[in-house]
């Protein structure tokens, strides 16, 4: 263990471990390969209380630090990579209202979320507007004493199964810089105007559906306008991408471990030649490496955990994180694939679902290039002369 956990979060860590293992693990290929909503999980996950591991106590949470937070992420990652997907947004929505919301919506609201009765995730990508956030075209036009929501978003995680969303809108259509413009507000599905239009057949992330949101002249009121001010939507999304950040960085060290976790396994149990594979040196060189970015992956994650719980901004330590954590999931299920041969490419062994799984980390919570951009911006400002 890198550092010292206290009984309490050791004890949850265990707990989920131990859920991963006896039951995500076991169904993860079936429902993956059907692309099945994994609604008795969500149970268990509901049970468990975390679609409320951040949200403070007070608020019917269980009150998580980011550095045990992460630690579960890891874990759930561990058994399927599309299982953190069921939390990490619905969260990043969360700490979104619980860091910026008035009084009155994080007494509403977060209960709502810890519990799971009300959960979803963030409505920001649309089809021209991803990694440039500013470009985006939906809006949101005061009228009366509602929002009237005019666009389309797409890719968002959650928007099938999930019930309540973190919308970013324009809602001074004409600010310039266009982020100042921009607003967060907590839609709800139900109302008319709110169609969720089709699920993005993809790759990986099985089961958690992601989708295309359509709004047509969607009344959602404005006391959900988060904050209460409209023109910061752009700032609170930048913060909760932050810690996204750390989140998708423990989902690739989770992936790292799975392959690891395998490829240790199968290099003692497939022989050739007359000997186990992991007595050839091309394997060795394999484990080796994967076993040396595992650890890196988890130093970088991990400390830029407990630097955000020590309440410093981490946009630096996060993104080195989820750089490298992300492209070392990716590189170690290629080369898990290779360790296990023939039987790496067969539906028979999750290896499979993990090359499946690792690409999207590159590209969530900001691309792998973003990342770079703003890494070298801070080391920039940081060594400034
Ligand atoms: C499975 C899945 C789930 C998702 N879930 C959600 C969700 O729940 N909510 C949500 O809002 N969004 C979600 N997204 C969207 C995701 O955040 C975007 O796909 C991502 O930000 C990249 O945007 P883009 O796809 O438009 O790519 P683009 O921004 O078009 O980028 C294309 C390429 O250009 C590169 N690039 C772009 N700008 C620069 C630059 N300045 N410098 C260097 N390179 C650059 C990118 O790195 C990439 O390689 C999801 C996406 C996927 C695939």
């Amino acid at each position: 263990m890198l550092f010292d956990l206290t009984d309490e979060q050791q004890q949850l860590v265990e707990t989920v471990r131990k859920f991963v293992d006896a039951e995500v693990a076991p169904v993860a290929s079936d429902l993956d390969h059907r692309d099945e909503y994994p609604f008795a999980l969500v149970e268990r996950i509901k049970e468990l209380g975390l679609f409320g591991a951040t949200i403070p106590e007070q608020y019917g949470g269980i009150g998580l630090d980011h550095t045990t937070y992460a630690l579960v992420v890891e874990e759930l990652a561990r058994g399927w990579a599309s299982m953190p997907g069921l939390i990490n947004s619905h969260l990043i929505m969360a700490y979104m209202v619980r860091e910026f919301g008035t009084e009155a919506q994080k007494r509403k609201w977060l209960p709502l979320f810890a519990s799971g009765e009300r959960r979803g995730g963030l409505a920001l990508s649309e089809a021209d507007a991803g990694s440039d956030v500013q470009a985006i075209r939906t809006t949101a036009r005061r009228d009366g004493d509602d929002y009237v929501v005019n666009g389309a978003k797409m890719w968002i995680t959650n928007a099938r199964y999930g019930n309540t969303f973190a919308l970013l809108a324009r809602t001074d259509p004409d600010a310039d810089p266009p982020h100042r413009g921009m607003s967060i507000l907590l839609i709800e599905k139900g109302g008319p105007g709110f169609e969720v239009s089709r699920d993005i057949r993809k790759l990986g992330y099985k089961g958690i559906k992601t989708c295309e949101l359509v709004f047509d002249d969607f009344r959602v009121p404005a006391e959900n306008l988060v904050g209460g001010e409209e023109g910061r939507g752009f700032k609170y999304v930048m913060s909760g991408l932050e810690t996204g950040r750390i989140n998708v960085a423990a989902r690739g060290v989770g992936l790292v471990r799975a392959c690891f976790e395998a490829s240790i396994r199968y290099a003692q149990q497939r022989r050739t030649f007359g000997k186990p594979i992991g007595e050839h040196q091309l394997i060795q060189e394999k484990l080796a490496e994967m076993a040396t970015k595992l650890e890196a992956a988890r130093l970088l994650t991990y400390s830029a955990a407990r630097a955000k719980d020590r309440g410093s901004r981490v946009d630096l330590e996060a993104g080195m994180a989820k750089l490298f954590a992300t492209e070392a999931a990716m590189e170690s299920a290629l080369e898990a694939m290779r360790i296990h041969g023939g039987a790496g490419y067969s539906l028979e062994l999750p290896i499979e679902r993990y090359f499946r799984d690792a690409p999207l980390l590159l590209i969530g919570e900001g691309t792998n290039e973003i990342q770079k951009t703003v890494i070298a911006r801070q080391l920039l400002q940081r060594h400034a002369l």
